[in-house]
């Protein structure tokens, strides 16, 4: 079966990332005998230069009509005074709301020889390999928002809410995850002082009752923030609420060395995915060919082991990049002095070979 899908590069280094992760997927169809169509669509600055909206009714059309969408950046200095409706990120949150994404997994892992590249020691780096879950369309930044005057001054009021079905949902994901890694979940939250949280917990323990082979722990958010850079490697699936989630995931991006390092996807109820890169445009080095690809490319991976169920071929593409980066290839990001490194072109050809 042909697996459909939809290609946004968007602005900046975008494309250029992109290129690198259709590079990959047309190597993952030729070895391993899939295939896949790619239809491009326009996303962001571009769509917003070229016909007045981040996200064209087309491009949407195209993402429905899709298996999985491929999106490298959006954004950029020529945007940034834009009114609200018409800056590019605009697209991103109306892209994972119209397609009901509502699970975020954003995974960091150590790959060999990056521990230099890491502000931490490398002992405590060893052998970090976790994912976090994090739920992207609830809690405290969709809840209602009020600001009031009263005779003492202003009043601003955020509420954070949710729902047993949306815990459910996100908690189950987590636990499928782990079944397929090291059947470990960590669920976070504040339930010490949070009634959210005292709800999310009691969810999460339930459904845990359909898991029994996968081991559960529950850690306060506070905590957590601490163990993820005393101990990294004691985690394995991380699952928590959207803020909690916002704040861990960027935290554990340190682990990795370079924020090229980190991938994405966002999932819903089917089989359907959002990937892309963790990190930006880049505006500040775009269209010099020097970018990391490999955020992009484990995003592939994401994708097909997410989205197609092709497990085989989401571990070649991982085990690839390890392998590159094993014989000591590095782009700029990660290079210390910038005449050994490579380009990203040539880092998608030499993944792709190693595949
Ligand atoms: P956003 O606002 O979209 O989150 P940002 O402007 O905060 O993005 P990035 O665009 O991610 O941040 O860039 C932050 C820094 O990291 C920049 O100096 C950029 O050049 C660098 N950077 C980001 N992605 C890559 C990459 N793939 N390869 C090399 N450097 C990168
Ligand atoms: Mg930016």
């Amino acid at each position: 079966m042909v697996k459909k899908i939809a290609v946004l590069p968007g602005d900046g280094i975008g494309p250029e990332i992109v290129d690198e992760g259709v590079k990959i997927l047309r190597v993952v169809a030729e070895t391993f005998g899939y295939r896949f169509s790619f239809r491009f669509g326009m996303v962001g600055g571009g769509a917003i230069d070229r016909v007045g909206n981040p996200l064209p009714q087309e491009t949407l059309d195209l993402c429905r009509d899709s298996d999985a969408v491929l999106l490298g950046a959006v954004g950029g200095p020529r945007w940034d005074d834009n009114p609200p409706e018409l800056r590019p990120e605009k697209a991103l949150l109306r892209l994972r709301k119209e397609l009901g994404l509502y699970a975020n997994l954003r995974p960091a892992m150590l790959f060999e020889g990056m521990e230099e590249s890491s502000t931490l020691r490398p002992e405590v780096l060893r052998g970090v390999d976790l994912i976090v879950v994090r739920e992207l369309t609830g809690g405290i930044y969709f809840g209602e928002k009020r600001r009031e005057r009263s005779e003492e001054g202003e009043k601003a009021t955020d509420t954070l809410v949710y729902h047993e079905w949306e815990i459910e949902r996100i908690a189950r994901r987590a636990f499928d995850i782990a079944r397929g890694r090291r059947k470990r979940v960590t669920s976070v939250d504040k339930a010490n002082v949070l009634e959210s949280s005292r709800l999310w917990r009691s969810v999460v323990n339930r459904v845990a009752e359909d898991y029994p082979d996968v081991e559960l722990e529950h850690m306060l958010v506070d905590n957590c923030a601490m163990q993820v850079v005393r101990k990294p490697a004691h985690f394995d699936v991380i699952v928590t609420e959207n803020m909690f989630g916002d704040i861990l995931s960027d935290e554990t991006a340190i682990l990795t060395g370079s924020i090229g390092m980190l991938p994405s996807a966002s999932l819903g109820d089917g089989s359907f995915g959002l990937y892309e890169p963790v990190h930006g445009s880049a505006p500040d080095i775009a269209g010099q060919g020097v970018a990391n690809p490999v955020a992009t490319i484990l995003s592939v991976a994401m994708m097909l082991r997410h989205s197609f169920g092709y497990e085989e071929a989401a571990r070649a593409v991982e085990q690839a990049v390890r392998s590159v980066l094993a014989a000591g290839y590095r782009t700029a990001d990660l290079a210390p002095s910038g005449d050994l490194a490579i380009g990203t072109e040539e880092f998608g050809d030499r993944v792709a070979e190693a595949i």
